[in-house]
């Protein structure tokens, strides 16, 4: 099948997951990740109308980003950072991307705050949690959430729309949808403190169904879309 009609499927798997758990039609938002995958794969899809792209390694990202917005502008597209991220290199993601995900330390929030170029709008963040426990690597708990929440919340360059996740990848759908309801009570907690915070990060292409019925309202989809990745040329 050919990238558009990968979407045109995904769209409506989300459509119909939507109805099927009481969603407000449009509530979640669908995010292309295409890392890995080159500029004509990414034109393929805005042209049906994606505008909503996810990146993981920053040099690949910043290279889209520039490609896009020298040869492309009227697309719009919107750049959404997903990958780790090391403190020497925030500033190509504050200068490039309008939307991060995986915030998870002070530092790096300090940083991309100190580094978003003015002019430019507020970088739109969520903090990456960890809901699995011991068993992911990846993301903060809740007491550290709540203190990088109000950190974030005094940097006027940085603007907290909530939460993401990437939890253990497992194939049992009640065991997803607990680790995914988890990181809803934790957005709803922070909403109650933080006016801007409207956002859950979670669903992939393994995992997206359960991520939908327990409230996300972005789901990150690559394989979906793109097919197979190849990693061979990344370390
Ligand atoms: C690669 C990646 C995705 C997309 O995963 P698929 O299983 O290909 O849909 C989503 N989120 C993050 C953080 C990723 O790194």
């Amino acid at each position: 099948m050919s990238i558009q009609q990968n979407i045109e499927h995904i769209t409506s798997l989300i459509e119909s997951a939507q109805t099927k758990f009481g969603r407000t039609k449009g509530s979640v938002q669908l995010l292309a990740v295409s890392k890995t995958k080159p500029v004509e794969a990414v034109l393929e899809a805005a042209q049906t109308g994606q505008v909503r792209f996810g990146e993981n390694y920053v040099q690949e990202g910043v290279n889209k980003v520039e490609y896009f917005t020298q040869h492309h502008p009227d697309l719009n597209l919107e750049w959404h950072f997903i990958g780790p991220l090391q403190s020497n290199k925030t500033r190509p993601v504050a200068e490039h991307f309008a939307w991060v995900h995986t915030i998870d330390r002070a530092k790096i929030a300090q940083r991309l705050n100190d580094q978003r170029p003015e002019g430019m709008p507020p970088l739109q963040v969520l903090i990456q949690v960890n809901t699995s426990g011991e068993t992911s690597k990846s993301g903060i708990d809740e007491q550290q959430l709540f203190e990088l929440a109000q950190l974030i919340s005094e940097l006027p360059n940085l603007t907290l729309r909530g939460v993401m996740s990437i939890p253990e990848n497992v194939s049992d759908y009640q065991q997803q949808l607990a680790a995914f309801k988890s990181l809803t009570q934790l957005k709803e907690k922070l909403a109650q403190r933080y006016p801007d915070i409207d956002t859950i990060s979670m669903g992939m292409t393994g995992d997206m169904e359960a991520a939908i019925e327990a409230g996300s309202t972005i789901v990150r989809i690559g394989t979906a879309i793109f097919g197979q990745r190849d990693y061979s040329n990344k370390q």
